[in-house]
């Protein structure tokens, strides 16, 4: 007797990603069968169709299947409209000060959910499906907009800095309550997680980070915040308080199992203990790192992290920094980073590498139970690639590796999200980014002309 199921997506590899050895790592000739947001079958292709009469299929022959993407670290709004505009020459500190913060300041509500629109759009014709918003929101009512238009999962956030100046900055409580504020917007939806967000560096008192970690223990959610990318944050946290910033933030009580730090790159060894001694989760956001030429070469501990049972999430971070929204780019960037920090092609795969993309990944934002792998009762978020292109011509029969090293978010041709198809042959159905291009380019003028670009910027 044949159930009903909405969709079946198929390949000639379907990698479950799965850590369960009774689900298998890989199934051949194999198909995900979804029933409204849930996956209800991961079985073979000849099994689903035994079992199952779907409404709509995706994939088939030429087609390898897996986990939707996760993006650990991403600024939905501020860069977005500026693409490409900011001088990938301009030292940190002017690229900040003449564009990136004008222009989070001048953002209208319809500019924060055009951005988010269009960064999500992005993410997702790349097989992301889940997103964790960097903390530089300052509409969250329209980047959730912007989420359910899509049709992707991700958090919600708002600007929180309560030290210097600034459009955003304000006393702690103010702070404290914008962030319960969005933490509400987006209480009850089934794909967006409402999550304290500060900007962090040396941006967050000590009164800030502890009421907001605490207030993110008490809702049962998580925070995030951003911490040493460069020296910069160690230097200012000495001069404050003598200690590291990771080492003063823990003897404060503001870190646990619900932390996500962005970054985490320039850390002492006493900090790698911090993080492993709390359970608190890094997005590594490679890209960054080198774009910005923050000396990642010479000190990336993320390895270490990794090697001693440490969490990490991939992360793409902003236009300024990360540039492409394609995790399976900074999949590849992590694993040569690796390899070179450790001296060892040996020391990493590309496997492991998949792994931070989407399970690991997963895990970092403690949502292993929901997303990240293929398996029975989890949300329907799955990525069909194109395996009959120029560089998949030919293939090893196992794909991990041209995945990682070869092809990248150009690979990917359907994405389900949440059970419903968002991507189709590579266009985005459930939003057409070309409908929003005059758009686009009207606002993206609007804030060059407040960037106040100096011009040897130019
Ligand atoms: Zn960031």
């Amino acid at each position: 007797m044949n159930r009903h199921a909405d969709l079946v997506v198929r390949g000639d590899v379907v990698m479950t990603m799965s850590d369960d050895p009774a689900v298998g790592d890989r199934i051949d000739d194999g198909a995900v069968v979804i029933q409204r947001d849930r996956i209800v079958a991961v079985t073979t292709a000849d099994d689903a169709a035994q079992r199952f009469r779907a409404t709509d299929q995706l994939g088939g022959p030429g087609s390898i299947v897996m986990p939707g993407l996760i993006n650990g670290h991403q600024h939905l709004t501020g860069d977005r409209l500026l693409r490409s505009t900011i001088p990938d020459d301009l030292g940190l500190d002017l690229a900040l000060e003449r564009w990136a913060l004008p222009s989070h300041a001048a953002h209208t509500g319809d500019m924060d959910e055009l951005s988010a629109t269009l960064s999500l759009i992005e993410g997702v014709t790349n097989g992301i499906t889940f997103t964790v918003e960097a903390g530089t929101v300052a509409h969250p009512a329209r980047v959730l907009d912007a989420y359910e238009a899509v049709g992707v999962g991700g958090t919600l956030g708002s600007w929180g800095w309560d030290v210097a100046d600034g459009v955003h900055a304000g006393p702690v409580d103010e702070v404290i309550d914008r962030q319960r504020a969005s933490i509400e917007t987006a209480a009850g939806h089934d794909r967006v997680e409402g999550w304290v967000t500060l900007v962090g560096h040396d941006l967050m008192s000590d009164e800030l980070v502890v009421r907001a970690s605490e207030l993110a223990r008490s809702l049962g959610t998580r925070i995030t915040f951003h911490m040493s990318p460069s020296t910069g944050d160690a230097r200012s946290y000495r001069r404050r308080t003598g200690r590291r910033p990771l080492v003063h933030l823990a003897g404060l009580g503001a870190l646990g199992e619900h932390v996500l730090v962005a970054h985490a790159v320039h850390i002492d060894d006493a900090e790698v203990d911090v993080l492993l001694d709390h359970d608190v989760a890094v997005a590594s956001c490679p890209w960054a790192y080198l774009r910005l030429g923050q000396q990642v070469t010479g000190s990336f501990h993320h390895p270490r992290l990794l090697r001693h049972g440490g969490r990490i999430a991939l992360g793409c971070d902003s236009e300024n920094a990360g540039d492409a929204i394609d995790v399976l780019l900074a999949a590849r960037l992590f694993a040569g980073l690796t390899k070179d920090t450790l001296g060892a092609p040996s020391a990493f795969s590309a496997r492991r590498a998949l792994g931070l993309a989407t399970i690991d990944g997963a895990r970092a934002l403690g949502l292993d139970h929901e997303i990240g792998s293929l398996e029975v009762g989890k949300r329907a978020d799955v990525v069909v690639v194109d395996a009959t292109g120029p560089v998949w011509t030919p293939h090893a029969d196992d794909p991990t590796t041209a995945l990682v090293w070869a092809a990248d978010g150009r690979s990917v041709r359907d994405v389900v999200a949440s059970g419903r198809v968002v991507v189709r042959d590579g266009a985005c159905e459930t939003v057409d980014h070309r409908s929003l291009a005059a758009e686009a380019h009207q606002m993206h003028l609007t804030l060059v002309s407040k960037c106040g670009a100096h011009p040897r910027d130019q």
